[in-house]
């Protein structure tokens, strides 16, 4: 039979990663010689506003072939390694496990649900309960039903992208020990096929994380076959590593921004796009970002541009009161300093207006610039001294700097889901079957 297993809340800010756990799976499963991996396995990124996140919010799901008669000892085989990696800290794991024998269309529109917007668990539990999902909440809590849901609930996915993930042991601490040259060159060497791996505006690495999770590197990339040949090279230039696995995930997609709604209709932590007029002055704020106001027909929302978004910070003070612009991010609720914002991950300018200025007349006199004489007075030229009451006010058209197209952040303000610009207009890869090596051990 086919099984659909859906994994979420195992990480914990003190160490750990669903993903890892997720790898570990793949070690146990793949030595069974009964069941089949389907596809690869799947790490599916969820709403970024979701407060209750540790990092990126991700879960991780498996698309198996199980005989009927393994699925008893499957479930047990994966719930005994989901409590091993369970790490408890302050903030408690929620971990949820779900099997579900088939796809469904409402398990679909859950997945779409949890992506763009806040779900409750109340509405994840009915629906189990509805479709006759088996779940196992494995401590108090069982807030990690949502994302386990949502993951299966994202099989098999239309867009996705690969990320290569090079672990250590978790209880390995400190500095990761890369070759960050050999990083660099790699990324120059496969850049038609790697992205989000460094923001060279600040010369960062962003495929190494900082934080106490097992993860050494992650490389995302458009095909699996380009990360195996990575995989390889990386090998050489780093220490500790324990394990690796190439996922299948829906990062680099930005589907997340898909949903489009009215203002009105916005809600806190919705990631949404919407379509308006700019109906402020760009504001600079201190440190540096960037708020301007945003109407349509149906209300108005502030609209943040953070400093770290880099490149849209800087296009965002060029804005115009009357441009057209459609813009996709994630809604900050609002608090006693700040109405409902949107912080913006991606700009549109549709159209932008004219910008005129008025300029006083030019003394037909002396050509040089007059004033006015007083209310009503007409003009007065400062230089020669003559004075007219006919002379009309010149109107320049002035040029803009910022031209209509699609602006996006540097790369250092990614969201795992942000759709980079090599991304843009790509039909999606060759690759639809598991290559031979997709994981070790
Ligand atoms: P990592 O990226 O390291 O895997 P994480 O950021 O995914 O960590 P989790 O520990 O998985 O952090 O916590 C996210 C929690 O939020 C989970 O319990 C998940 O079920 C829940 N969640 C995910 N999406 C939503 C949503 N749209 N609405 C409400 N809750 C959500």
């Amino acid at each position: 039979m086919q099984l659909l297993i859906g994994i979420d809340d195992v990480d914990s800010p003190y160490g750990m990663c669903t993903t890892y756990a997720g790898a570990l799976i793949v070690e146990a499963l793949s030595k069974i010689e009964d069941i089949t991996f389907l596809d690869y396995p799947f790490l599916i990124r969820l709403n970024p506003n979701i407060p209750f996140k540790t990092r990126g919010n991700g879960a991780v799901a498996f698309h198996l072939e199980v005989p009927e008669y393994y699925y008893e000892n499957l479930k047990e085989i994966i719930t005994d390694i989901i409590k091993k990696a369970l790490i408890k800290g302050k903030r408690k794991p929620e971990p949820v496990i779900v099997f579900s024998k088939r796809e469904n269309a409402e398990l679909r529109r859950f997945y779409e649900k949890a992506l763009t917007s806040m779900v409750t668990l109340s509405y994840a539990e009915r629906l189990v309960d509805k479709l006759g999902i088996e779940y196992y909440a494995l401590e108090s809590g069982k807030r990690g039903l949502i994302g386990a849901l949502a993951a299966i609930g994202a099989v098999p996915l239309e867009e996705y992208t690969f990320e290569l993930l090079m672990y250590r042991n978790p209880s390995k601490r400190g500095r990761r020990i890369i070759n960050e040259k050999l990083v660099m060159d790699i990324d120059r060497r496969y850049r038609d096929y790697v992205f989000a791996n460094f923001d060279f505006s600040s010369k960062r690495i962003l495929a190494i994380p900082h934080g106490p999770d097992p993860v050494l590197i992650g490389i995302r990339s458009v095909n699996p076959l380009i990360l195996n040949e990575i995989r390889v090279l990386l090998a050489r230039g780093c220490k500790d590593l324990e394990r690796w696995i190439i996922y299948k995930t829906n990062q680099g997609t930005g589907v997340h921004l898909k949903r489009v709604l009215k203002i009105s209709a916005i809600k806190p932590y919705d990631s949404c796009t919407i379509s308006g007029v700019i109906s402020s002055d760009p504001l600079i704020l201190k440190g540096g970002h960037v708020k301007v106001r945003v109407k349509d027909e149906t209300g108005e929302i502030d609209c943040l541009f953070y400093r770290e978004t880099g490149f849209l910070n800087k296009v965002a003070r060029l804005l115009k009161p009357g441009d057209e612009v459609i813009m996709g991010g994630g809604v900050r609720p609002a608090s006693s300093k700040h109405g409902l914002t949107l912080n913006v991950e991606i700009l549109n300018v549709v159209k932008t207006v004219k910008v005129e200025k008025m300029y006083n007349p030019i003394c037909p006199n002396c050509r040089h610039r007059m004033k006015s004489a007083g209310r009503k007075k007409g003009y007065k030229c400062p230089k020669c001294g003559f004075k007219t009451k006919k002379a009309e006010k010149e109107i320049v058209i002035k040029g803009r700097i910022l031209e209509p197209g699609l602006y996006l952040p540097s790369p250092l303000a990614y969201r795992h889901l942000s759709k980079p610009r090599r991304l843009i207009g790509w039909k999606g890869t060759e690759i639809k079957y598991l290559v031979e090596l997709w994981h070790f051990p």
